[in-house]
């Protein structure tokens, strides 16, 4: 019989923001018990698929049945806790380690591969911690770092830890077989609820997500943002490596240097141009491009796609320039997304003295950039049938003036689909938690000398401009960025194949 989807909260802070937001990660599917006053045996914990603890304050350590829920886990469920009530039950203590200097943002270091650490390798670390000061935001008391581990578990074989503090080696992400069933402890307490360029946060609900959930279906870290040259020669290695991808230097930018993209498929299939970082700084998606690339390139291709399907292109940085210096604009301080020839004259940026390095500036003439020009070449060589053009803003689906709707809203259901129930954060410039679950749109009437507008007009039925969430100065959200990415893409090319066989 398969488990319930059903999941138990038990804690002595059911208003604690934790277990508010693991509502909104999963809808209609969350039951809370107070410890301190419902009953929660194990006949009652056997009503659901998973069981989530947390323990707020020491004293309500004793409350909590333990053994009522390493009963549920032998019974073939899967807990995730908290990490004092969970060193508590193996009769150890927590540790607490603070950094008030701020010389070093506490990290889990990876150490075991499983299901909860999938979209890691063995030896990747990601920023794992709490703030001292409370502070949302992290220009707020920076550097008041702090982590809890559980040390001293040498000599118990039955608990793998999965990750290790960079602080002290001591365990902070573990799981261990119960039975049937198994509990995943990791802090759930100290880390603050991810905002979209928290530090030590982000990745709060992921590994719980992998657990319960299986968040990870695509996501991959990289453990730094690489200068575009090394980018480059990722790409060219990616090439040399998977025979069924082709490495091209589509010409010079504005800095002089080339502009590289990554092409797999069959030229005579449905074709698909996948494009990010036309504003410099939005540039994580392009990780997520660069691994859909491998992942399509690579035997068998995912979701049963075959490589006779299709032909794809991506250009995971279309801003050199834009991405090394983290600014908007390419080397002549032009809003390459303001630059194409369609509305162009029309078009009046933000500020008063209209001029390079302006917010939106749109250059001198439309199309008079070698970044646009190169993009519109690509285009009219291509054909595609799909044009995805990925910034980061807060999880949009934009549709331009013109194409196919009916299309265009079959691929937009489809990310839908795919995106729920998968990743909490706090959208950008707003206190609202939400899934990335990319229920915004926007439609354009009247185009503004966009990417996809031009695209648009010059044919192509699905010309999407996808903000994803980002301006992150560090690569702690990879994993969930490349994810949602490459399932947006494979959305599209599934929804775009099923109407080209009608
Ligand atoms: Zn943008």
């Amino acid at each position: 019989m398969p488990r319930s989807r059903r999941l138990c909260v038990l804690t002595n802070a059911p208003q604690n923001a934790f277990v508010i937001n693991l509502g909104i990660l999963y809808p209609g599917r969350v039951t809370v018990l107070d410890i301190r006053s419902q009953y929660h045996g194990p006949e009652v914990l056997n009503e659901y698929g998973s069981v989530v603890t947390m323990v707020t304050h020491r004293d309500a350590l004793d409350t909590l049945d333990y053994s009522a829920v390493r009963t549920f886990a032998a019974g073939g469920g899967t807990v995730v806790s908290c990490l004092a009530e969970y060193a508590r039950s193996l009769g150890l203590e927590i540790t607490k380690s603070l950094v008030l200097d701020g010389s070093q943002m506490p990290a889990i270091r990876i150490r075991e591969l499983s299901e909860v650490t999938q979209g890691f390798a063995v030896g990747d670390e990601v920023l794992w911690f709490g703030k001292v000061s409370g502070a949302t935001y992290n220009d707020c008391n920076p550097n008041q770092y702090y982590q809890r581990q559980v040390l001293g578990l040498e000599g118990r074989p039955a608990v793998n830890v999965l990750g290790i503090s960079t602080l002290n080696g001591g365990a902070v992400l573990m799981e261990e077989r119960v039975g049937r069933g198994r509990i995943v402890a990791m802090d759930l307490l100290s880390l603050k609820e991810p905002f979209y360029d928290s530090w030590g946060s982000t990745n709060k609900y992921l590994f719980l997500g992998n657990a319960i959930g299986r968040s990870v279906r695509y996501g991959k870290h990289y453990p730094r943002k690489l200068p575009y040259d090394d980018f480059l020669e990722h790409m060219r290695e990616l090439a040399a490596r998977l025979p069924a991808l082709t490495f091209a230097e589509e010409g010079p930018v504005s800095d002089g240097r080339p502009l590289g993209s990554l092409t797999v498929g069959n030229p005579d299939a449905p074709a698909f141009l996948f494009t990010n970082g036309i504003h410099g700084w939005e540039w994580e998606a392009g990780y997520g491009l660069l691994h859909l690339a491998e992942l399509l390139a690579s035997d068998p291709p995912p979701e049963g796609l075959s490589r006779d399907m299709f032909r794809v292109k991506v250009i995971p940085q279309l801003n050199p320039y834009g991405y090394d210096h983290d600014v908007r604009h390419n080397a002549n301080g032009v809003d390459l997304n303001r630059n194409f020839d369609c509305g162009w004259a029309g078009y009046v940026g933000g500020d008063d003295v209209y001029q390079p390095w302006d917010f939106d500036y749109k250059g001198p003439y439309p199309a008079s950039e070698p970044e646009t020009q190169i993009a519109m070449r690509v285009v009219r060589e291509m054909r595609p049938v799909c044009l995805l053009d990925f910034h980061t803003a807060h999880y949009i689906f934009c549709k331009p003036h013109r194409g196919d709707r009916r299309l265009m809203n079959s691929i937009h259901a489809e990310v839908k689909r795919r995106l729920k129930d998968r990743y909490l954060l706090q959208r950008p410039y707003s206190t609202e938690y939400c899934q990335a679950n990319m229920d915004r749109e926007v439609d354009w009437l009247q185009p503004p000398p966009h990417f996809i507008h031009w695209a648009a007009e010059a044919g192509v039925s699905a010309a999407v401009l996808i903000e994803m969430s980002g301006n992150r100065n560090l690569t702690q959200a990879l994993v969930m960025n490349t994810d949602t990415t490459i399932e947006i893409c494979l959305a599209a090319i599934k929804q775009c194949l099923k109407r080209a066989r009608r």
